[in-house]
C-alpha cells in the first residue's frame, strides 16, 4: 500500500479520528522557523503532512491542515545572503522583531517566509498559515505558561527522566525577551513569584551581546517564551494537534518528541498527536545542516521541476526512505524520467502503489485529468534545446511515432524551459553540448576512419534513428572495431567529446548532408 495511504488508515483507528466533525475537524500541524533561506529538507514535511490531509479528506474524513510560520524564535545565526555586519546588532532578538533584509516586508521571518510559502504552492499545498507570534501575543499561550511555570519542579523532573538533562534549583521553562535591548537569547530567568519573573540580560551565546539589564516582567502576552520541547508540548494543546510528524532524529527515544510527548501528557493532561517520523532529505548525499550551498534551498530545488515533478520528488520515497537529489549530478533527469515511468503505467491501465503515486503527483486544484500527456524525455528534450537546427516538435513527434496533442505541446515547452534552467545552472558536463560547426582537431585511428568511410556512404540517403542504430551495430563485426571506439569517433567529430546521446537518433537529427560531409572529412 502506498505510504500516505497506510498512514490515513492507521490515523482513521485514533480516538481524535473517530470524533471528527465538520465544525471540529482533525487537525495536522507541521511548522518552521524562518531564521533565513529554508532549506528544501523542510518541504519534505510540508509535503508529508500535506499529502496525509489530502489522503484523509478523500477518505471522507473532515480535516484541516495548519502550519505555523515561526516568527517568534531567536535570531541565533546570520544568514549568507544577508549583511553581517547590519545584522549582527539583532543576533538574539526574536525573529519578527528583526528587519527585513528587503524592502517590502513587515520583518526577518515576513520575507523568508514568503519565499517558502511560495514553494509551498508550486507543489500544490495550501494549508492554513498562522505566527507564532499570534499565539505568544494574543494571550493564548498564557495559560500553558502559567501552568509550566508553576509546575517547574515536574517539568525538570520529566527532562531529567525523560532525556538526561539536568536543570539547576534555579531554572525556569521560559526565556525572557529583555525590555532593554529586546533580545530573548542573552536572558536569564531566575525567579517566578507567581506573578512576575526576575531576569538578567548577562548571557552572551556566540556573537551575541547582553545588554546587562535586570528586571521584573509578567511572563505573558509574548514578554516571554517556552523553551522548545515545552513550547512544542504546549502548541499542540494550544492550537489542539491531532497529526503532526518530525524528522526522524526528533523521534529516537529520549529525543525531543518523546520529552515533549511526555510533558504534553503529564503537564497539560493532552495526548501527544500520532507522530510520523521520517527520514531525511539529502542534497547531494549530505544533510540538512553540512548542505547550505547552491542549490540546496527550497526555492533552489523548486526551481529545476515542473509542480508535478516536484511532487515526486517530495512525496515519491516512503517516509522511512531518504530523499537524495544532487542538482549538480544526475538526479535531475532520472527524476523526470522517473515521472514518465509512472506515466507510462497509467496509460497502460496498471492499477498499483506506481500509478497511485502519479495521481498524488497532479496538483489536486487542478482537478482529476484522465489525460496522461506523453513526454520526451527530459534527457533528449535537454539535448535538442542545445542543438540550434533541431525542432523540439518535430523530433518529439519522430519519438512518439504520432503528433502531439494541444496538452503535451505545452508539456513539451514547460520541460524544455526546465532543461534550459537546468543547463544554464547546474547541469554537469556530461550533459552539456555544442555542435561543432568545424571538424574538431580529433586523431582517429586508421579502423576508426574506415567505420566512419563505411558510415559516410551509408548516409547518401536519409536513415531513420533506428535505421542508423541498426547499421552502427552491424559495422562492429563489419569492420572488426570495439563499439567504444566507433561511438567515441563519432562524439568527437561531431561533439568534440568523447560520450554523448543515443547515436543513432542523434545523427538522425543532424541534417544529412552535414553529417555525410563531417564522415567524408574526417574517414580520410
Ligand atoms: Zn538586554
Amino acid at each position: 500500500m502506498f505510504w500516505a495511504d497506510r498512514l490515513a488508515e492507521e490515523i482513521q483507528q485514533i480516538e481524535a479520528a473517530k470524533k471528527a466533525t465538520k465544525e471540529a475537524p482533525l487537525l495536522v500541524r507541521d511548522e518552521k522557523t524562518l531564521s533565513g533561506r529554508v532549506h528544501i529538507g523542510s518541504m519534505r514535511g510540508v509535503a508529508i503532512h500535506g499529502l496525509v490531509a489530502e489522503v484523509l479528506e478523500q477518505k471522507g474524513m473532515p480535516v484541516i491542515y495548519k502550519y505555523e510560520l515561526n516568527d517568534f524564535d531567536p535570531f541565533d545565526s546570520i544568514p549568507p545572503d544577508v549583511d553581517a555586519e547590519k545584522f549582527r546588532e539583532h543576533l538574539g532578538k526574536p525573529l519578527y522583531t528583526v528587519p527585513s533584509p528587503q524592502p517590502g516586508f513587515e520583518n526577518f521571518a515576513e520575507y523568508y517566509g514568503a519565499e517558502y510559502v511560495s514553494v509551498h504552492q508550486k507543489a500544490g499545498f495550501f494549508p492554513e498559515y498562522y505566527r507564532a507570534t499570534e499565539l505568544y501575543r494574543s494571550g493564548k499561550m498564557d495559560p500553558y505558561i502559567k501552568t509550566a511555570l508553576e509546575r517547574t519542579a515536574d517539568v525538570r523532573r520529566i527532562l531529567k527522566d525523560v532525556s538526561g538533562s539536568v536543570k539547576d534549583e534555579s531554572w525556569l521553562p521560559v526565556s525572557v525577551v529583555c525590555e532593554q535591548c529586546g533580545k530573548i537569547m542573552t536572558t536569564r530567568a531566575h525567579d517566578y513569584d507567581g506573578e512576575t519573573i526576575g531576569y538578567t540580560c548577562d548571557r552572551s551565546p556566540d556573537e551575541t551581546v547582553p545588554c546587562g539589564h535586570s528586571g521584573r516582567v509578567s511572563p505573558y502576552g509574548g514578554n516571554t517564551k517556552l523553551f522548545w520541547k515545552i513550547d512544542w508540548a504546549a502548541k499542540w494543546v494550544a492550537v489542539g494537534v491531532h497529526v503532526e510528524g518530525g524528522g526522524k532524529d526528533h523521534s529516537t527515544k529520549g529525543g525531543s518528541h518523546d520529552v515533549a510527548a511526555h510533558i504534553a501528557e503529564e503537564i497539560f493532561g493532552y495526548n501527544a498527536p500520532f507522530n510520523i517520523p521520517y527520514e531525511f532529505f539529502l542534497v547531494g548525499g549530505k544533510k540538512m545542516s553540512s548542505s547550505k550551498g547552491r542549490g540546496s534551498s527550497a526555492k533552489d530545488m523548486s526551481e529545476l521541476f515542473t509542480p508535478e515533478v516536484l511532487r515526486l520528488v517530495l512525496l515519491g520515497k516512503d517516509i522511512n526512505q531518504q530523499i537524495d537529489v544532487d542538482p549538480q549530478g544526475d538526479s535531475v533527469p532520472r527524476t523526470y524520467d522517473w515521472y514518465d515511468d509512472l506515466a507510462e503505467k497509467v496509460r497502460e491501465g496498471v492499477q498499483d502503489d506506481f500509478t497511485r503515486l502519479y495521481e498524488l503527483c497532479q496538483l489536486p486544484e487542478k482537478g482529476i485529468s484522465t489525460e496522461v500527456p506523453w513526454q520526451l524525455r527530459f534527457s533528449q528534450v535537454a539535448f535538442i534545446v542545445q542543438m540550434p537546427h533541431m525542432s523540439l516538435q518535430k523530433e518529439a513527434e519522430a519519438v512518439k511515432g504520432s503528433p502531439l496533442t494541444p496538452s503535451e505541446i505545452a508539456a513539451l515547452e514547460e520541460r524544455a524551459s526546465y532543461a534550459r534552467f537546468w543547463l544554464a545552472t547546474y547541469a554537469p558536463e556530461e550533459f552539456r553540448f555544442v555542435l561543432q560547426d568545424a571538424l574538431p582537431a580529433v586523431e582517429l585511428s586508421d579502423t576508426q576512419k574506415k567505420a566512419l568511410a563505411v558510415l559516410a556512404d551509408y548516409f547518401a540517403e536519409w536513415r531513420s534513428g533506428e535505421e542508423v542504430h541498426a547499421r552502427l551495430h552491424e559495422l562492429k563485426t563489419e569492420v572488426s572495431i570495439q563499439p567504444k571506439d566507433l561511438f567515441s569517433a563519432l562524439y568527437q567529430i561531431f561533439l568534440a567529446r568523447t560520450s554523448g546521446p543515443k547515436a543513432g537518433w542523434f545523427l538522425s537529427s543532424l541534417p544529412r548532408e552535414f553529417v555525410e560531409s563531417r564522415l567524408r572529412e574526417a574517414s580520410v
